[in-house]
């Protein structure tokens, strides 16, 4: 217990373990302070962000667009009902609706503002549902999907340690082979609702979809008449570099998807999620009475949006060109790095054993955030505005810490 002095890292995670349900393990570390890509703990120790809170403060910590944004609207207008709108509401589904297609979404395309990833991706799961009705009743996902922890979200994840506890599921969504074109074509038919799919996976350890996947499953799809659902939670919102990762040539081909899922990096760090459906039966996927929530739309979250939006607009090149020059400087750091894959700034480093958790714990120690995506994989997820100065200094710590927790000199 704390004698007067601020209490320290252990006995916060002591507590942390006597009060929190252990659904996440045990933390690394107990953080109170973050200004751009650097964090501090209770101990005063000191980090480069290269996580961002899983692809989330896509502006870094306490950026003052974002403070001056959140203190404004909290101290005008804090929450409404969706009785009511706001202006806030109404300017953040225009912004999605322009930026989420290249040329500006279709005419008729809505949008629907939620809080969170699962969220999103709840609501997609349900104008699936009544797209398809009993006619269609097949839904398709990927293996290694991760579309969040609800129960519709859940039914579209395919680890099976994240689905089974949890059975029945809502549905019995069929997992097709990552990337495998010839799967799909034998899957699609009359009878499937929708097609849901991450252009980039990200928890299954940032894997882009091959070149010419989307564009064709794109084609089944609408000759079949089922929806393509692009869930872009962790992959959008300027993370890859374009503001969709299927806006990427080499991704998506062009593709205009159905539907869009948002969360992650759309908030700057405060919760928000959103569903951008495109073309002129969008408004009908979900009529009225069919969806809600009290959250979704809150004026300060809308706002926190809007100022992030506006800074990660002027930084997209940025994302590009750090992305593009990091990843190669990553991938010729150390013999045992045997890949770095990902886009722009959501990037895998793979190495050629399983040593990511004792890697990333090496790195913490250093004062880098990362966190290993696969159990050969350490994943790089880093606030937007990372300086290229920031990522060299991550580079140039990287090949001592593998040393350390491969064995070598
Ligand atoms: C994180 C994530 C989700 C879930 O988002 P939450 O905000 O955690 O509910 C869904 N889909 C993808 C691709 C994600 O990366």
């Amino acid at each position: 217990m704390s004698t007067g002095t601020t209490p320290d890292q252990a006995t916060w995670t002591q507590r942390y373990g006597d009060a929190l349900m252990n659904t996440f393990g045990a933390p690394k570390r107990v953080l109170v302070r973050g200004e751009g890509a650097v964090l501090w703990d209770a101990d005063g120790g000191r980090y480069l962000d290269l996580l961002a809170g899983i692809a989330v403060n896509a502006l870094g910590h306490a950026h003052p667009a974002v403070v001056a944004a959140v203190s404004e609207q909290v101290a005008t207008l804090g929450h409404v009902s969706n009785f009511f709108t706001t202006p806030q509401q109404v300017r953040l589904a225009e912004r999605l609706l322009a930026l989420v297609e290249p040329g500006g979404a279709p005419a008729g395309s809505r949008v629907f503002l939620a809080s969170s990833g699962t969220e999103a991706n709840e609501a997609a799961f349900k104008m699936v549902r009544r797209h398809g009705g009993r006619q269609r009743p097949r839904i398709l996902a990927l293996e290694g999907a991760f579309h969040g922890r609800t129960m519709g979200a859940l039914a579209l994840t395919h680890k099976a340690a994240y689905r089974e506890p949890f059975a029945p599921l809502p549905a019995e969504v069929e997992f097709l082979p990552f990337g495998d074109v010839a799967a799909l074509e034998r899957a699609v038919g009359p009878d499937v609702a929708a097609l849901v799919v991450e252009p980039v996976q990200g928890e299954a350890g940032v894997r882009p979809l091959p070149p010419g996947y989307l564009g064709r499953a794109r084609e089944l799809t609408q000759e079949s008449g089922a929806l393509l659902v692009l869930d872009e939670v962790q992959s959008g919102m300027g993370r890859t570099g374009a503001w969709m990762a299927h806006h990427l040539e080499h991704v998506g081909g062009g593709v205009v998807p159905d539907v869009v899922t948002l969360a992650k990096g759309l908030g700057g760090g405060f919760p928000v999620g959103a569903v951008v459906a495109l073309g002129e039966h969008a408004g009908a996927l979900l009529g009225p009475g069919e969806h809600g929530t009290t959250f979704g739309g809150n004026p300060v979250a809308a706002a926190a949006a809007l100022a992030t939006i506006d800074v990660v607009e002027g930084l997209l090149p940025h994302v590009r060109e750090l992305g593009r020059t990091w990843r190669e400087d990553l991938a010729a750091a150390h013999p045992a790095i045997t890949e770095v894959r990902g886009e722009g700034l959501l990037l895998a480093v793979r190495l050629s054993s399983p040593v990511a958790a004792a890697l990333a714990a090496e790195l913490m120690d250093r004062g880098f955030v990362v966190n290993p995506v696969a159990p050969d994989a350490v994943r790089l997820a880093p606030p937007l505005l990372l300086t290229h100065e920031q990522a060299a200094s991550f580079t140039a710590e990287l090949p001592a810490a593998v040393d350390a927790c491969t064995g070598a000199p």
